[in-house]
């Protein structure tokens, strides 16, 4: 079959991979000029490795990217480092990464709201009945299990970190679930960071058939009258059997509006938020205790949710000895963070650096770099397995998958692979 597949991120790609695989002629629309999606990354010409755009790495348990890395004989390429993630308390920060560590939090306060933390952490570990926990938000059932201290002084600085004060306590317990079931304390990249990996497959697809075109947004997708669909893009109009469109339910909603009313409207109604990082390059390291992930909570004044340095977990040896810090939020997308110049930005970030290290001063900023996008993390509400649209749209030939799908996990370019293969077995048929 002659199939079009909309995006080259993670997504995109696997499904090229798998659809080539069996035979079908693959071609790749990308809006961008680069490879990898969400997940691309960019390199100073004095950097040896890239820096991903928006901050990422994998975790051990993230076995369908695995599978698929080591299914391309790269697995040497991997690299597992276990760095340290933080928790604010008090001014201070406390490794908070394992059961372990997070048991000797101090903001956990003692005795019992400690058992009933760690006997909730387990609890949730042990099931696989995510079903039964979508039906409570993570502030009540939390609330009810591990009790309010807990729950007030771990999950609800990062439910709302996370998903702002409008939705922070409408998220289900599926969603706590999944992301306390999937990770692990080491994280992993590829040799030479995300956009290596993501350079190195589309190359290898290339190699195999399939057509990469960048700098080609696709504007519609129609169906026939006989059969097949009509792609519109800066190539024309072109026909194909089929087509998998990867990107968001807004943008599927927009190039393909002859969706019968009830999925369109599955597609509009499912929420997200935006992303907003701010990455520095610095002259020395922020943290010296060599802490990597800092969760940093609103209510004690921080203008961001998350940061990352991102040289405590991969040398600076590899950014030319650069260090290198990510400053990341989520938000809604009318959020002025999304107006603010690059520089206004800094000048509302940058103090609380000195929360962090008070040694720091603006003039060890090298090179700072501004990355938002306006959809980031799809937001489960209660009961949400219903509100997933079909990979399978009504339109024949028609196909999506998306961050939106991958529920109950969260997003993540493991689940990118995942929803990417269960597409590619729905295709070519
Ligand atoms: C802040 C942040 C941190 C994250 N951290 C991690 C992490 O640590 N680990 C992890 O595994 N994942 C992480 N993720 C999630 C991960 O990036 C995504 O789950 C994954 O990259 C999604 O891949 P995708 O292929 O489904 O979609 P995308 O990467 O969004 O790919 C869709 C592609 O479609 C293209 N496109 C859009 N419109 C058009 C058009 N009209 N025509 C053609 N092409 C178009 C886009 O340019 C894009 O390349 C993070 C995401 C964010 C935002």
């Amino acid at each position: 079959m002659k199939i079009a597949i909309v995006g080259a991120g993670i997504a995109g790609l696997t499904a090229a991979h798998d659809l080539i695989k069996n035979g079908h002629q693959i071609t790749i629309f990308e809006a961008a000029d680069y490879v990898g999606g969400l997940a691309a990354g960019f390199k100073e010409s004095h950097w040896d490795w890239s820096v991903e755009r928006f901050y990422h790495h994998w975790f051990q348990s993230d076995s369908a990217m695995l599978g698929l890395i080591e299914e391309l004989g790269w697995s040497d390429q991997l690299v597992f480092p276990r760095p340290v993630t933080v928790m604010y308390h008090k001014d201070k920060f406390y490794p908070f990464d394992s059961i372990p560590s997070a048991l000797m939090y101090p903001g956990l306060g003692w005795g019992v709201n400690k058992v009933r933390f760690g006997l909730v952490n387990l609890a949730i570990r042990f099931t696989n009945n995510w079903q039964a926990l979508e039906k409570f938000t993570v502030d009540e059932w939390m609330r009810k299990y591990a009790g309010d201290k807990a729950y007030e002084a771990v999950w609800e600085p990062m439910l709302i970190g996370k998903f702002g004060e409008r939705y922070a306590r409408q998220v289900n317990m599926a969603w706590m679930w999944a992301r306390l079931k999937a990770r692990t304390p080491r994280l992993g990249t590829f040799t030479g960071g995300f956009q290596a990996f993501s350079d190195q497959f589309a190359a290898f697809l290339k190699g195999k058939g399939v057509q990469i075109r960048l700098n080609t947004p696709v504007k519609s997708i129609q169906r026939n009258s006989d059969s097949g669909l009509t792609i519109t893009s800066s190539f024309g109009e072109e026909i194909f059997d089929q087509c998998l469109v990867s990107s968001s339910p807004s943008l599927m909603a927009r190039i393909a509006p002859e969706l019968p009313k009830q999925y369109l409207e599955g597609l509009l109604n499912l929420k997200s938020l935006g992303a907003v990082v701010l990455i520095l390059a610095i002259k020395h390291q922020l943290s010296k205790e060599g802490y990597y992930w800092f969760n940093l909570p609103k209510k004690a004044g921080f203008p961001f949710l998350a940061l990352v340095e991102h040289t405590n977990y991969l040398k600076p040896d590899y950014f030319g000895g650069d260090h290198i810090i990510y400053c990341g939020d989520y938000l809604e997308t009318d959020h002025e963070y999304f107006q603010l110049t690059q520089e206004e930005i800094i000048q509302r970030f940058t103090p609380s650096l000195q929360r962090i290290n008070p040694e720091f001063q603006p003039d060890w900023v090298k090179n700072a770099w501004l990355y938002r996008t306006q959809y980031a993390q799809p937001v489960p509400f209660i009961n949400h397995s219903k509100n997933i649209p079909d990979i399978r749209t009504p339109i024949t030939g028609l196909f999506f998958a998306s961050m939106s799908q991958v529920y109950p996990w969260d997003r993540g370019t493991n689940f990118a692979v995942e929803i990417a293969h269960r597409a590619a077995t729905m295709m070519g048929k």
